[in-house]
C-alpha cells in the first residue's frame, strides 16, 4: 500500500487513509477473529495442555476476545524440551541464515500489521494510532536487529596475534533457550523486540504474552509460523503468573528477557541469582519520569508534549511522564494551557477516529486509580479529573477521566512510585537543579524531559537527568514515543538492566555469550 506509516513521531501527517482502513478492519474483526479457541503453540503444533479461560476486551466486556489456555507445567516442560531440541540445528546456523529467517519474520508481520494493530487495539484498548504506530514499531525493531547482526558481521572479529602461527577469533554465541515473558500495554512491539533479538542471536524462544494479551501474542506466534521459522524455534505459552513461575523455574530455560512491573523484574533477578549459576536476565520494568517546564520553554509544545506523554495509552507506558515540574513563573500560564488541553481530551471506545484515550486495562487498574484519587484529594488538590465514568458504554469498561493534581508534598506515595494510570501530579520549583535532583531521587531511571530555549538550562538538563532516555522540546511526546534506532530505550536503576539499551545497539548483543577461540 502507499498509506503514510504512523511513526510517534509524524504525528501531523494525513492518516485519512490509514483511518478509512481501520473504518473496514476493525468492524471485520469484531466479527471474525474475535471469540475464537486459540491453543498454545508448541513446535508448530496446538497444544491444549491446561485450563481454558476466557478474556474479554477492555473496551467493552461483552466483547469476548477469545478462548486461551493457561499453560501448565506439563505443557511448559514441553514447550522447553522442543525449544531446546530446536537450539541446536538454529544456533549452528550461519548468522546470515538466521538474519533472513528473522527479515522473513519482519515482512510477514509487515504484511500483516493493520490486522495486528486492530488485534491490539480491540485487546488492550490502545487509540488507533498508537495501535498501527505500535505494530509498524514491531517491524521495525524486527529488521533493526537483523541490521546490527549484518553491521557487526555476526559480532565475530579476529583479535591479535600472539604468535605467528596461533590465531585467535572472538564471537558472541547463542545461549540457547530463552524465555520471553512481555506486557500487556505493548503486545506488538515489545513481544516482537524480545523475540526477534533473541532469535537473530541464535536462541529458540518460549515466549509467554501477558494474560491480557492472549491475542495478539497468538497472532504474533501464528505470523512467524507462516514466514516460515523453523519448528520448535518459537513456542507460544498464555497463561497468568502461575504459568510464569513454571516457565521461570524450569531449569531447561538458560536466559530471560522479561517486560513489565518492578516487582515482578526484581522477584525474576533475585530467583535467577539464588540458583547454581548465573544466567542472563534483561529485565525492563518501570518508570517514574519527570518533565521540566522552564521559564523559557514554548508552553505549547510543552503542553502537547506532557499530555501526550501523560495520557496517551491511559498512563499506562513505562515512559509515561507523571510527573512536571513547572517554574513558578511559568506555572499559572502553563496550567490554563494544559488544563484547557486536558478538557478537550476524548475518552471512549478507541475503535472510533478521535478517541485519545481508552479505558485502563482491567478492574484492578480501576482500583488503583480511584485509590490513588482519594489520596491526591485528601493531600492535595485534584485540579481535574480524579473520577471513573460511568454511562452507556462506560459501564462496560474501566474508563476514568484524564487527572492532574497538585499541591502533592514531594515525597508522596504518588511522586515516587510508578502508578501505570492517567494520573499527573505539578510540582512548582525555583531552581532547575534542585528539581532535577528531586526527579532523580526515586527508584527508577528510564526516561526525563525538559522544555527549554534557554542553553544553560538544556544543558544542565542533559548533564543531569538519570535517566536512560532524555527528550528535550518534543511536542509529539515529552517522555514517550521511543523508537528503533533513532532512540536506545535504557532502564537505568530500578527501570531495568538494560543500562546498554534496548531499541539502541547495544541491545542483541546481551542475547549472547562471548567466546575467544585460539587455534594454533
Ligand atoms: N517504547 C515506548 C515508548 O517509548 C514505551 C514502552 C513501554 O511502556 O514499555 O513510549
Amino acid at each position: 500500500t502507499t498509506l503514510p506509516r504512523v511513526t510517534y513521531s509524524n504525528i501531523r501527517a494525513d492518516f485519512s487513509g490509514v483511518h478509512a482502513l481501520l473504518d473496514r478492519l476493525i468492524p471485520e474483526a469484531r466479527d471474525g477473529a474475535l471469540g475464537k479457541d486459540w491453543p498454545n503453540r508448541i513446535a508448530g503444533r496446538a497444544d491444549e495442555g491446561g485450563a481454558l479461560y476466557e478474556a474479554r476486551s477492555p473496551i467493552d466486556d461483552r466483547l469476548l476476545l477469545g478462548r486461551f489456555r493457561a499453560a501448565d507445567a506439563a505443557a511448559v516442560d514441553r514447550a522447553v524440551s522442543a525449544a531446546r531440541a530446536a537450539a541446536r540445528d538454529w544456533g549452528a546456523l550461519p548468522w546470515r541464515e538466521r538474519v533472513a529467517a528473522v527479515r522473513a519474520f519482519a515482512a510477514e508481520l509487515d504484511r500483516r500489521k493493520y490486522d495486528l494493530a486492530v488485534a491490539c487495539l480491540l485487546e488492550v484498548g490502545k487509540s488507533r494510532m498508537e495501535a498501527v504506530g505500535e505494530a509498524e514499531e514491531a517491524v521495525d525493531l524486527a529488521r533493526y536487529y537483523c541490521d546490527q547482526m549484518e553491521e557487526n558481521a555476526g559480532f565475530e572479529r579476529p583479535l591479535a596475534r600472539a604468535f605467528e602461527a596461533e590465531e585467535t577469533s572472538d564471537r558472541l554465541r547463542p545461549v540457547g533457550v530463552f524465555a520471553v515473558i512481555a506486557p500487556f500495554n505493548f503486545p506488538l512491539a515489545l513481544s516482537v523486540n524480545m523475540m526477534s533479538a533473541a532469535l537473530v542471536a541464535g536462541n529458540t524462544v518460549v515466549y509467554k504474552p501477558s494474560p491480557a494479551a492472549g491475542l495478539t501474542g497468538a497472532l504474533l506466534v501464528a505470523a512467524a509460523e507462516a514466514a516460515g521459522l523453523p519448528e520448535g524455534v518459537v513456542a507460544l505459552l498464555c497463561g497468568g503468573a502461575e504459568t510464569g513461575r513454571a516457565l521461570t523455574a524450569h531449569p531447561g530455560i538458560d536466559g530471560f528477557a522479561f517486560t513489565g512491573s518492578h516487582a515482578v523484574g526484581m522477584g525474576l533477578l533475585r530467583q535467577v541469582a539464588a540458583g547454581r549459576f548465573n544466567r542472563p536476565v534483561i529485565v525492563e520494568m518501570g518508570g517514574k519520569n519527570p518533565t521540566y517546564v522552564t521559564p523559557s520553554a514554548d508552553l505549547d509544545a510543552a503542553t502537547e508534549g506532557v499530555l501526550r506523554s501523560a495520557f496517551g495509552l491511559q498512563g499506562q507506558k513505562c515512559s509515561a511522564g507523571s510527573k512536571v515540574y513547572v517554574h513558578d513563573d511559568v506555572r499559572a500560564a502553563f496550567l490554563d494551557k494544559l488544563l484547557a488541553a486536558t478538557a478537550r481530551v476524548t475518552v471512549g471506545d478507541p475503535a472510533e477516529r478521535d478517541v485519545f484515550m481508552g479505558p485502563v486495562i482491567n478492574q484492578a487498574a480501576l482500583d488503583r486509580f480511584q485509590a490513588a484519587a482519594a489520596e491526591a484529594r485528601r493531600e492535595g488538590v485534584i485540579l481535574t479529573g480524579g473520577e471513573r465514568l460511568t454511562g452507556g458504554l462506560y459501564d462496560h469498561g474501566c474508563y476514568v477521566q484524564p487527572t492532574i493534581v497538585a499541591d502533592l508534598p514531594r515525597d508522596h506515595r504518588l511522586n515516587k512510585e510508578e502508578l501505570f494510570l492517567p494520573v499527573l501530579s505539578v510540582l512548582g520549583y525555583t531552581d532547575l537543579g534542585e528539581a532535577i535532583a528531586d526527579g532523580n531521587a526515586v527508584d527508577f531511571g528510564l526516561t526525563a524531559g525538559c522544555y527549554a530555549r534557554d542553553e544553560a538550562d538544556l544543558a544542565l538538563f542533559l548533564d543531569r537527568a538519570e535517566a536512560g532516555a532524555l527528550y528535550a522540546n518534543r511536542a509529539s511526546g515529552a517522555t514517550t514515543g521511543a523508537w528503533p534506532g533513532i532512540q536506545s530505550f535504557c532502564g537505568w536503576k530500578g527501570s531495568g538492566t538494560t543500562g546498554k539499551g534496548g531499541l539502541g545497539p547495544y541491545y542483541v548483543q546481551q542475547f549472547m555469550r562471548e567466546q575467544s577461540r585460539t587455534v594454533w
